[in-house]
């Protein structure tokens, strides 16, 4: 008897994969990090290739038996590198966070200098948290985003980069909605000395899409996740040029990770030919036309934006002009009765703890690839103004949870 758990099957944890699948398919996600992935990278990731110890590279692998992962990973880095226009591409990072700290360890000694976005104006914990590794082996400085206009100030990103001289700029964001031009974070790295990451965690499929600058020809290095806009298995990846190649593929293995996750490594090249389609890119500006709706829609029923807006696939909301009294944490969990399913986030300068906040972060990636448009999008701002302002009426709750499933029946995620 091989296989126990083919003739007992875990009816336990199968029911609750089911009961999961019933959230995602029958609620709003609106979670900007998330997206649904296709069935054929699903297959992929639910592979015989979990099954492989592949440590090395194509062609220099540690262990036998590796002919069919070689041609799988290789490629991966082909189709990722068409995609973006790179020259060097390493697939293997479990996760962003990996991809991150891999770059890090090639490029920086501990207790470099290093210029990020701050954490609570939109840049991500590996951008320096002080309880993150990052923020533990390397002296992280960071710039805020402008008083006024809440967007990243090039002035002051080069008045810090020649105060601090760092030994590398990081660019790229976790919650910010705009817009970032490549060309002045590479000015202001060439003038200190400094090399240029640009982490594209958030951003890669509106880049892939052609929705969004592409960092590629300005970067030393771009790093990126493949779950996010994207719409890959979760994972993360690397992609620099030449010079640094070596050093980075020696950072991710040995130097990070183990053996990699070759099952992951086939679902990315599935995911990355999907992205290389032309309908990917009618699907990447979509995204952003539908968050830029529901912006609008949501600024015309009393809430205010950070930064006024979006060109993005997500907005910050600051609720206090809608209720001074409702937090972020408030409206997280109201809205999760509802089906709606979004993240509280601090607003800039926010006087509200990061646990409390006075905002939400909204994406539109999940109900893009559910087929959903502008119209629909103000649907959505009704659904959430109603549930916020009857957040005490257990019966417009319901109402609107009731509404919320049929909008994701008519637009499924999976036929
Ligand atoms: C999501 C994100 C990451 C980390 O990705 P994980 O796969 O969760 O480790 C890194 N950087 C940025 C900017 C992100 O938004």
């Amino acid at each position: 008897m091989p296989f126990p758990s083919d003739s007992k099957p875990d009816s336990q944890v199968e029911a609750l994969i089911e009961k999961e699948r019933t959230r995602q398919t029958t609620g709003l996600q609106l979670i900007a990090s998330e997206n649904f992935t296709s069935p054929a990278v699903m297959r992929a990731t639910g592979s015989v290739l979990t099954n492989k110890y592949s440590e090395g590279y194509p062609g220099k692998r540690y262990y036998g038996g590796n002919a069919v992962v070689d041609e799988i990973e290789a490629i991966a880095i082909d189709r990722v590198k068409q995609l973006f226009g790179a020259d060097h591409a390493n697939v293997q990072p479990h996760s962003g966070a990996s991809a991150n700290m891999a770059v890090y360890q090639a490029m920086l000694k501990p207790g470099d200098v290093v210029l990020g976005l701050s954490l609570d104006h939109g840049g991500h914990l590996t951008h320096g948290s002080p309880v993150n590794a990052s923020g533990i082996f390397y002296d992280f400085r960071s710039y805020k985003v402008g008083v006024n206009d809440e967007r990243i100030d090039f002035d002051e990103v080069r008045r810090l980069a020649h105060e601090h001289r760092p030994r590398m700029i990081v660019a790229g964001t976790t919650s910010y909605p705009r817009r970032i031009e490549p060309e002045p974070f590479k000015k202001i790295a060439d003038e200190v000395g400094a090399y240029m990451m640009f982490d594209i965690a958030h951003l890669a499929g509106l880049v892939a899409g052609g929705a969004h600058p592409n960092p590629v020809p300005f970067a030393d290095v771009v790093t990126f996740t493949t779950h996010k806009t994207l719409r890959g298995p979760r994972g993360g990846c690397i992609l620099s040029t030449k010079q640094h190649a070596q050093a980075i593929d020696k950072a991710v293995f040995p130097g990070q990770q183990g053996g990699p996750l070759e099952h992951a490594v086939a679902a990315k090249a599935v995911a990355f030919l999907e992205a290389l389609q032309p309908e990917f890119r009618e699907y990447a500006h979509q995204i952003v036309k539908n968050a830029a709706a529901l912006a609008e829609a949501l600024a015309m029923r009393g809430f205010r934006l950070v930064s006024g807006g979006t060109d993005t696939h997500m907005m910050v909301v600051d609720l206090r002009p809608f209720d001074a009294e409702l937090t972020g944490k408030e409206a997280q969990a109201v809205l999760d009765t509802a089906g709606i399913t979004l993240n509280k986030n601090t607003v800039p300068n926010d006087p509200r703890s990061p646990f409390v906040t006075s905002g939400v972060r909204i994406g539109t990636p999940s109900v893009t690839t559910q087929g959903m448009r502008e119209g629909e999008m103000s649907t959505i701002a009704d659904f959430i103004v109603t549930t916020l302002k009857g957040r005490n009426d257990p019966a417009i709750i319901a109402e609107v949870r009731a509404k919320v499933a049929a909008l994701c029946a008519a637009f499924p995620a999976y036929r």
